[in-house]
């Protein structure tokens, strides 16, 4: 009882985890890179899995980039084999809920960066423009009047109109209410964070008294996404790698994937054994079962 997982792998016990999975789910920032800087290794650790013939996939909460944005990041940062269809972003995978899910019939107001509207533009979904009149308040501006959906994600260039517009349309209980991901914040170099996704989210629930939708991480919905390109996903055969508790080990336990923490990003280790020893039995599905310093340390694994 309270005292599974946790487990720190070394030399052959990682090797033994690595045959016996054939689906590695990868988070990105804090696993394959921190920011740009590629984590020591990482390149190589890939391409081992894919030359193996073991599936890779990256699922990523970071919503402001295009797919095609990441292929190149992977390529800028020497991971030269990694492909479109094997990125699942927070940006895809909310483009891909609207037209397939929901079926939206009409506009979606965006709180978000360039790059989350031409992720829904490329699924065919009309994103409102926004005029750049810088004497526009929420007194005199238009409102779009065919707005089915708001969705939210990170905004480095959020206003109070964009927020104030945003609970207007959320008024409307037809107009939906969905989040590219809750994350609270994000770790920069020189200790500085970054506010996630979450926190803007929260702002316009409590305008609205409306809950949104979470697609991401650590949300089912992006492995059904992975399912549904990937068939005959087997999750007993999966490991989700991810730096983070509440998001990571959460979705690799909520779509029963066993969950591997590596210490190179946001969450210790001590925060996941105070976790498993909590009375909380909730708080056991933040636990990993396995958990490593680097992912680079696959790679004595590799050799013969
Ligand atoms: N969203 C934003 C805006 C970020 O900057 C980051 C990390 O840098 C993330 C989300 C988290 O990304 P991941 O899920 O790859 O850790
Ligand atoms: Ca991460």
């Amino acid at each position: 009882f309270g005292f599974k997982g946790c487990q720190k792998i070394r030399g052959p016990q990682i090797r033994n985890l690595l045959e016996a999975k054939d689906f590695f789910l990868f988070d990105c920032d804090g696993v394959i890179w921190n920011g740009e800087k590629a984590i020591s290794g990482a390149a190589k650790v890939v391409s081992s899995l894919i030359r193996q013939g073991k599936n890779v996939v990256f699922v990523t909460n970071n919503c402001t980039r295009p797919r095609e944005n990441y292929v190149s990041k992977f390529y800028r940062l020497g991971f030269t084999d990694v492909m479109l269809e094997q990125i699942f972003s927070s940006s895809y995978c909310s483009a891909l809920y609207l037209r397939d899910v929901v079926k939206v019939r009409g506009q979606v107001f965006v709180i978000g960066c360039d790059g989350l509207c031409r992720e829904l533009q490329e699924a065919g979904i009309p994103c409102v423009e926004e005029a750049d009149d810088p004497d526009a308040t929420i007194y005199n501006c238009a409102l779009a009047p065919d707005v089915k959906a708001v969705l939210v994600g990170h905004d480095d260039k959020l206003t109070f109109l964009k927020l104030a517009k945003a609970s207007c349309y959320l008024k409307d209980p037809e107009c939906l209410f969905l989040a590219t991901d809750n994350d609270p914040w994000h770790p920069l170099s020189g200790g500085r964070i970054l506010p996630g996704s979450g926190s803007l989210t929260a702002a316009l629930e409590v305008a609205s008294g409306r809950k949104a939708t979470v697609i991401g991480k650590p949300s089912r919905f992006m492995f059904e996404c992975i399912s549904s390109q990937f068939r005959g996903v087997d999750p007993a055969q999966c490991l989700m790698v991810g730096d983070r508790l509440e998001t990571d080990m959460l979705f690799g336990s909520n779509c029963g994937l066993d969950t591997m923490l590596t210490l190179t990003g946001v969450s210790q280790i001590e925060e996941a054994q105070e976790y498993r020893n909590s009375e909380l039995t909730t708080n056991h599905s933040l636990v990993p079962d396995y958990v490593v310093d680097t992912i680079a340390d696959f790679l004595p694994a590799f050799e013969e």
